[in-house]
Formats: structure tokens, C-alpha cells, sequence
């Protein structure tokens, strides 16, 4: 029968760093999985291996899954400045963290392992006792060399036991010099099966599995240990993880044996490798940006990042390419995700991030661009000279996104190949200005009929539709000998959006004022 226990995923981080981008796809499988199925979503802090711990990772880890809308529900969450967010009755406490204010909210915390030393201890002692760890003295030297004997004679590296013929006392003396030691678990024998969601069965010899270490010297647990116990103790049904732990998943099971938690045994899903353009290697730093952050500052949506990383190995069989959050929790799958590594693709990205754009409201995106504008030179100029309210200022910033909302890959190009909406310094030439092989009187006659045309369009009719309307009408068969110059005169660029809508935002007198500089600079 088809247990029906909750659902409730874990994402688990080590603070060592900046969260990868390959990091959140798997808490993004967490999160949507937990969504669908009515679940919770928690996040654990794994950090027992102090040497590789990086001050206010936490933090920043929290930050990039909140922008990302890919919030727990429980665990170590980012306190949000101005709330005094109790929670749903779980156990709150602050936890500094350079600069962040994080709370642990639930029922099983703590939820940071290096708070959970007393639990492990306590396991760990129970294997112990029950004969399926052991206490073992060697030094680095002698595992050095035994790893070298085994390399040479071309075995699998693997502890040689030494240690378990120890007799109890030679322990409990050792023990009471103070003689440092670890704890290994005893691998049994026989052989361990387990069904992984993504890669299916999984086979392995215990004989191949190493005696792992599961406490070490420095009074810490292992990841091994400390992942079973807390994925035990905080009731977790199913875990999702990158494809590099796939080999841990044995020990891991093994431990549950030991223990007798069969019963609770979650399931697991390892999430295939993301590869770099080369479709071999993993996606590394070499190529480009690995972390969220990079994304997130290079102005990408953060609902475009999530839908392209849904999209890596997983697809939904229709045609639809573009998901809101909301869509995603209803179609993703982790179980049809695909085994082979996907390549990540950045053009594609860029497709996507440009279609998200394309879906906002003019409103949201200024939302979303002003942080990037706000530090653009081009911008604070602008913004310096500008003699009009904050509010028409706003509306100004508004009309040129509406102009180049359809064109944008990413919010911080938001203006950045449209200078010339914010400065009036326009450069022309007669070259500049010229349409193919026009002459230079010919290129002053269209430039001084759009000049005549654009002077009789009343300010309360400037709308883009009729300034396109009178200038086409008059062209006539000669649209590039008009439009071409009128828009040269209007950017001072070779490319830009059409001279409708740039002398629609910028308005009657601007414009007007624009041609009549070209025609003199001919
Ligand atoms: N702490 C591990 C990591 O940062 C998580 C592995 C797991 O999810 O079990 O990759």
C-alpha cells in the first residue's frame, strides 16, 4: 500500500559560498514539489565541515531564493526587515549573520547541524554501542600509505579494518590519553538497492562501500551521518539532490538500516548535471556565470531564471516553453526529468528572459528596471537636469519602456541603446543623415517636411498613431528618404526604434528642435 505519510522536502545548503545556479534548480525541484502536494518545504543549513564555511552565506543563499520566489516554509528563513513574523506557532530565534537577521522557524529544529552536535553524539553513540561504528586511531601517515598500497596494487582505496580488532579496553585507554581518534561505520555485508526517481534502480556491494567516517576528529559529524539523522529527525519524505551525491545515497542507506528507520526512508531523486556549451563538462566558472547572484545582477527576470532552469532537462511534451511559477507547480516533474546532463544554453536564456519582459505590465517593469537605472550615469544625469516633477519624470521613464519593452533581453538594457531619450547632445552629419545615395539637398528637403508635418500635429493629438499616420501619408513612395533622415535627426543613431514612437516619447518641441539641428549640421 502506498504510504501516505506529508510531504515535506528539504533543501540543504552548505554556506561555502554564492548559491549556484545548478543549487537552485534542486531547490526549485523542492519547492515545487512540496507546492504541488500540499507539503512543506524546508531548509537545513549543513555546515559541519567548518573549513569550507563562508560568512553570510546564509544570508545570501535566503536572499537569492526569496528573489527567486523559491521560499521555505520552515527552517532557516530570511527575517524580513519591518515584520515581526512569528510564524505558525514553530520556535523562532535570531541568528546574525553579517549584516542578515535569519530566523529558524518549526518544530524540529534546530535546523543549522552545527547546533545539532548533542543529537549526532548521541547516534552515534547508540552504533557504538551496538557494534555498527567503531572507534579508529590511525593517523593520516598510515592511511596515506595504505592508500598507496592499494593504488599500487590497483584496489579500490577503502579502509583496511585495522582498527575494529582493537579490544574494548585498547579503546577505553586510548580514549583516556586523549588519543585522536574518529568513528567509522561498520559496513555490512550483503548488498543495497535503492529506487532513484530520476536515475531508476541503483545497485551496489556493500563490499565496495568504504567504512565511512561518520564523527570526526574535530567532535563534528560527517555529512553522511548528520544528513540521515536530520532528514530522519525533521521527517523528510523525499530528497532531491545533485547528481554528485548519487554514490552517498548507499552509505546513506546503510545507515538507515542501522538505525532500524527503514520504515522512514525517504525517496530520492538526484538531479542530473548541468554542462557547459561543450555538452561534456560540468557547467563550471570558466564559461561564464555559475551563481544566481551573477544572473539576478546581469538583469535577468528572476521568473525568466526559474523557468529556464525548470526547462534543463525536463520539458513538458506540449510546446508551451514559457511558466509562470504557478504553471510550473502544476506541470513539473521531477520523475521525468531527464538522466542525461542538460546543457545550459545562454541564448536561451536570453529568449526567455525577453519573452517574460515582453509579459509585464509597463508598471512592473519600471519596478524592475529603476534599481538598474538608478545607477546609469546616462540616468542620473538625465534625471539631475530634468526641471519636472518625480512623477512625470516616472511617466517620461515609462513611455521609453513601452517603446522598448518588446526589444529587451534583460532589465539593465532598459536605456542603455536609447541614450538619446535622455540626452539631447545628438550628433549628425550630412553622412549621418544621408539615405543611401540621397544628396544633401534632398535629405534637407525631407528633413524639412517632417518638420512641417510634425509643426501641425497639435500637442494633445501627439500620440504615436497619428504622428505615423501624417508622416507615411506624405512619404508616400519615398519612405526612406523621409523616415530615414527623420530618425538619424531624432537618435543620431544608425538603429533605434522607429521616429513615430522615439519623437512620441520625446515630444513635440524635442523633436522639432532635433530636425531643425540636423538640417543646420548639413
Ligand atoms: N550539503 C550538501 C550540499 O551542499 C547537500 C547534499 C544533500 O542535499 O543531501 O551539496
Amino acid at each position: 500500500m502506498e504510504k501516505t505519510k506529508e510531504i515535506r522536502t528539504r533543501f540543504a545548503p552548505s554556506p561555502t559560498g554564492e548559491l549556484h545556479i545548478g543549487a537552485l534548480r534542486t531547490a526549485l525541484s523542492d519547492f515545487l514539489y512540496a507546492r504541488k502536494n500540499n507539503g512543506k518545504f524546508i531548509l537545513r543549513i549543513e555546515d559541519t565541515d567548518q573549513s569550507r564555511l563562508v560568512e553570510g552565506a546564509v544570508g545570501r543563499f535566503l536572499e537569492m531564493l526569496e528573489w527567486a520566489g523559491v521560499v521555505p516554509d520552515e527552517g532557516v528563513l530570511l527575517k524580513r526587515r519591518g515584520t515581526n513574523d512569528k510564524g505558525q506557532g514553530g520556535k523562532e530565534k535570531k541568528i546574525k549573520d553579517l549584516g542578515f537577521e535569519i530566523q529558524e522557524k518549526g518544530d524540529y529544529g534546530p535546523y543549522i547541524q552545527s547546533k545539532r552536535l548533542d543529537i549526532y553524539k548521541k547516534y552515534i553513540q547508540q552504533l557504538i554501542d551496538e557494534g555498527k561504528a567503531y572507534y579508529c586511531f590511525c593517523t593520516s601517515e598510515r592511511l596515506d600509505e595504505m592508500r598507496k598500497k592499494q593504488q599500487a596494487e590497483k584496489k579500490a582505496p577503502k579502509y583496511d579494518r585495522k582498527c575494529l580488532d582493537l579490544s574494548k579496553e585498547e579503546v577505553e585507554e586510548k580514549l583516556k590519553n586523549g588519543e585522536k581518534c574518529v568513528v567509522r561505520f561498520k559496513v555490512p555485508e550483503g548488498k543495497t538497492v535503492f529506487n532513484d526517481l530520476v536515475y531508476g534502480k541503483i545497485e551496489v556491494e556493500n563490499s565496495t562501500v568504504d567504512d565511512q567516517i561518520i564523527l570526526k576528529s574535530d567532535g563534528f559529524p560527517t555529512y553522511h551521518l548528520a544528513v540521515v539523522v536530520d532528514d530522519y529527525l525533521m521527517k523528510i519524505s523525499h530528497v532531491f539532490r545533485g547528481a554528485e551525491w548519487i554514490s552517498s545515497t548507499p552509505k546513506h542507506i546503510l545507515l538507515y538500516e542501522a538505525f532500524g528507520w527503514e520504515d522512514a526512508m525517504p525517496e530520492f531523486a538526484h538531479m542530473p548535471n548541468i554542462l557547459g556549451k561543450d555538452g561534456k563538462k560540468k557547467l563550471s566558472k570558466r564559461e561564464g556565470s555559475v551563481s544566481v547572484k551573477d544572473f539576478k545582477d546581469q538583469g535577468y527576470p528572476a521568473e525568466a531564471v526559474v523557468n529556464f532552469i525548470a526547462l534543463l532537462g525536463w520539458n513538458p511534451k506540449t510546446q508551451q516553453e514559457i511558466f509562470t511559477m504557478e504553471e510550473l507547480v502544476e506541470q513539473y516533474d521531477i520523475k521525468k526529468v531527464n538522466r542525461a546532463g542538460a546543457v545550459f544554453d545562454i541564448k536561451r536564456l536570453d529568449w526567455i528572459s525577453a519573452q517574460h519582459i515582453k509579459r509585464m505590465s509597463v508598471d512592473e517593469l519600471y519596478g524592475r528596471v529603476l534599481p538598474f537605472l538608478k545607477k546609469k550615469k546616462f540616468y542620473g544625469e538625465w534625471y539631475k537636469q530634468q526641471a519636472t516633477s518625480d512623477k512625470e519624470k516616472e511617466e517620461y521613464v515609462k513611455k521609453v519602456l513601452m517603446v522598448e519593452k518588446d526589444r529587451l533581453e534583460k532589465l539593465t538594457q532598459a536605456g542603455e541603446n536609447n541614450k538619446f531619450f535622455f540626452s539631447d547632445k545628438i550628433e549628425t552629419s550630412a553622412d549621418s543623415l544621408r539615405w543611401k545615395d540621397s544628396s544633401d539637398d534632398d535629405t534637407k528637403k525631407y528633413l524639412a517636411i517632417a518638420d512641417d508635418i510634425l509643426k501641425e500635429i497639435d500637442e494633445n493629438n501627439w500620440t504615436q498613431e497619428n504622428i505615423e499616420e501624417k508622416l507615411l501619408d506624405i512619404a508616400g513612395e519615398k519612405r526612406g528618404d523621409l523616415l530615414f533622415p527623420l530618425r538619424a535627426a531624432l537618435t543620431g543613431q544608425d538603429r533605434s526604434p522607429s521616429p513615430f514612437e522615439v519623437a512620441w516619447v520625446i515630444g513635440k518641441e524635442r523633436s522639432l528642435q532635433r530636425i531643425e539641428n540636423a538640417i543646420k549640421n548639413i
